[in-house]
């Protein structure tokens, strides 16, 4: 499958890992845009949150326990902040499911603080 993150999970393309486990993958963004900027990348290929279905439901479970764990292992005590990007009109470039976890500064309000 011509999938990078597909190709990443197999471990044909290089990557800076930080967590696996059988259901998740968790690796440094190439361009991060934050001190920390991970990328807690489903094992599954699924394409984006537009293609979940119930059969999921136990699987995003997991992968959203998973971001306070991994956000304490990386010292982000005080917060972070998570993205999903769904389809091109929602800014996603690479369409294997992935969530962003970026933190290590004190980090802009979404339009809400002002
Ligand atoms: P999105 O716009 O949500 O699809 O985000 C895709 C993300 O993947 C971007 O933040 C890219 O910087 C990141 N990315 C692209 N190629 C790689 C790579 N080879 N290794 C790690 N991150 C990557
Ligand atoms: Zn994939």
């Amino acid at each position: 499958m011509d999938c990078l993150f597909c190709k990443i999970i197999a471990g044909e393309i290089p990557s800076t890992q930080v967590y696996s486990d059988e259901h998740a993958v968790v690796f440094k963004d190439i361009h991060p845009k934050a001190p920390v900027h991970l990328l807690i990348v489903p094992r599954k290929h699924i394409i984006s949150l537009a293609e979940l279905e119930e059969q999921h439901d136990g699987l995003i479970a997991h992968w959203m326990r998973l971001l306070p764990k991994i956000a304490k292992q990386q010292g982000l005590n005080h917060g972070f902040r998570t993205v999903i990007n769904t389809g091109p009109a929602g800014g996603q470039i690479v369409f294997h499911l992935h969530i962003h976890l970026l933190g290590g500064d004190k980090l802009s309000g979404a339009g809400f603080d002002d």
